[in-house]
């Protein structure tokens, strides 16, 4: 089939120089791609796996079914999402999430949240409260402060690591929770038909932007005007602007042997990797009270959010974020005693693996670095990795390095 911007998809050929490439497309590039399609550049996206969404990956099934594997909320404080929504006739599909608890798991007993607080140490630490201040401090001290070290270690802490699927102690305290202004027209929190999927499934459809899904890419290298993008099946890209939007390792592996001082920025990120379970199970199966999802205390999974939020008449599904070195015997293990399951009464079982950025003390100083070597080029360098984890900080990050690039 002829390639429409280029006539061919024949491997190896040379297209004609692109004005945008953007590798990876999860929500960072395809909302920096969105820019582009907006601005009228167009961009051609080259994504590795067999679907557009990155971590906004929604599972579905024949019957309708749908559940995540990644993310899974969104809110109205997500301006750049809301307005890409818009433009792409999104709203109508907003789905409300219903107000079901978050539950805590230990000792083999799910448990509310307030049970296992103390409430005396969170009033002894209430007015530290209004001395406060996130800057400089790590997501460990700030919390403990507020609520007090035991609440912090036996509660908080786990429910903190929930969020971004990994012990979130060491973090910058600014990166994980943000006030952003409010749509107060718009659901607080939401979801949208068919997933949050929806959202990138959308984007990649807006005209002027082009996608190959399956390709992944090996090197960017320069070349007179512009950059050269090798593709691992051999084929050359070539293009004015180059926008690079994967997890660090891979982009300083990109990078590497013409950019050794970015790649090697790149390459002090640490990162930290996640095993998802998706399980799906009939309705009857469960006696689970309807939960947002459990948090594992001292466990071997940090969270398992469900589909409660959004429920359906005939299942209910789960998704297990397991800490790295659990075997997949012990996920299947885990998985079915705290469902309470046979391993038969699982409908289907889905399985995805993500690297996610561990930012620690200095790391603003680190992505200042990074975008010191990229000033004055036409590289840009987008992720999860500067303004902070969740999807709009991700599309805050594209359209300010859109505007940078336009300059
Ligand atoms: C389990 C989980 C739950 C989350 N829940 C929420 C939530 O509820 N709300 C929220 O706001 N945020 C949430 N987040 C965070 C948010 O979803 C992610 O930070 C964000 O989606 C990351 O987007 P990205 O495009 O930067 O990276 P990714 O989504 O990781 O996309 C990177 C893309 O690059 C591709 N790629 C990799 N290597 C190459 C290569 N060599 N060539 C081409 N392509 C390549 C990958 O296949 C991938 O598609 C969650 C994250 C996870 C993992």
């Amino acid at each position: 089939m002829p390639h429409p911007l280029n006539g061919t998809k024949t491997p190896g050929y040379n297209r004609a120089m692109q004005n945008v490439i953007v590798i990876g497309g999860g929500i960072s590039g395809l909302s920096f791609a969105y820019r582009c399609a907006t601005e009228g550049s167009g961009a051609l996206v080259l994504e590795a796996a067999p679907r557009l969404g990155g971590c906004l990956h929604s599972q579905r099934f024949e019957t309708g079914f749908w559940f995540e594997l990644g993310a899974h909320t969104c809110y109205n404080s997500y301006g750049g999402l809301i307005e890409m929504m818009e433009t792409c006739g999104l709203m109508e599909q907003l789905l409300p999430r219903a107000k079901v608890p978050f539950r805590l798991l230990r000792d083999e007993r799910v448990r509310s949240i307030p049970s296992e607080l103390n409430f005396f140490a969170i009033l002894a630490s209430l007015p530290r409260l209004f001395f406060a201040n996130k800057e400089e401090e790590s997501v460990e001290r700030y919390y403990s402060r507020i609520v007090g070290a035991k609440n912090y270690r036996r509660v908080l802490g786990p429910m903190l690591a929930a969020v971004p699927s990994q012990d979130a102690g060491e973090f910058p305290a600014t990166m994980l929770f943000k006030k952003r202004p409010r749509r107060k027209d718009i659901l607080r929190s939401f979801t949208l038909q068919g997933g949050l999927q929806s959202v990138t499934d959308a984007l990649a459809q807006q005209s002027g932007i082009e996608s190959e899904t399956g390709l992944s890419v090996q090197s960017v290298t320069r070349i007179d005007g512009g950059f050269c993008v090798q593709a691992e099946d051999g084929r050359r890209f070539e293009a004015r602007q180059v926008a690079i939007a994967v997890p660090p390792p891979v982009a300083a592996n990109i990078l590497a042997a013409d950019f050794p001082e970015l790649s090697a920025e790149l390459g002090r990120i640490a990162t930290s990797s996640v095993t998802t379970v998706g399980v799906v199970v009939a309705k009857e199966k469960l006696s689970l009270e309807p939960v947002a999802g459990i948090v594992g205390i001292e466990d071997c999974f940090y969270s398992a959010v469900s589909r409660d939020t959004v429920p359906d008449e005939h299942f209910r599904s789960f998704s297990f974020h397991f800490r790295p070195g659990t075997s997949p015997a012990k996920r299947m293990e885990r998985i079915t005693q705290v469902l309470a399951v046979a391993e038969s009464d699982l409908e289907s079982t889905t399985e995805r693996h993500t690297v996610l950025p561990s930012p620690r003390e200095g790391h603003a100083a680190l992505a200042a670095a990074i975008d010191e070597h990229t000033a004055g080029t036409q590289l840009s360098i987008l992720g999860n990795f500067f303004a902070g984890l969740a999807i709009e900080d991700c599309i805050t990050r594209s359209f300010a390095e859109f505007s940078r690039l336009q300059q």
